[in-house]
């Protein structure tokens, strides 16, 4: 069976949660980061896949006073985890939209099992 879901959505996995949203465009980006941020800041830790391309949502501990690797800026309240760098929300939402462009070829060999 062929799975319908579209190439261009996220798949949110909380611990007590499972969640797909449309990611086409810079409005629904948005939105995603939102709830991605709002879900994991109760839950701990949320995992976010795009096209292939995972990245896991952490709550940050008050006074961890830790930076996000590309921009610098604190990471505060959420940060982001993708290829072993932690990043704030801002960053980590131009890097999987990045990603998933340049990935969203190949990503059907990877999700069809
Ligand atoms: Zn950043």
């Amino acid at each position: 069976m062929r799975q319908t879901v579209p190439n261009r959505a996220a798949h949110i996995h909380g611990s007590h949660s499972a969640l797909v949203l449309p990611a086409a465009n810079p409005y629904e980006w948005q939105l995603l980061c939102e709830h991605v941020a709002a879900v994991t800041r109760q839950a701990g830790s949320v995992r976010v896949r795009v096209a292939g391309v995972e990245c896991v949502a952490r709550r940050e501990e008050r006074g961890a006073e830790r930076c996000c690797a590309e921009c610098g800026r604190a990471l505060v309240q959420v940060s982001f985890r993708m290829a072993w760098r932690d990043l704030c929300g801002n960053c980590a939402q131009h890097s999987l939209i990045d990603a998933s462009n340049t990935v969203k070829s190949t990503a059907t060999t990877r999700a069809s099992r």
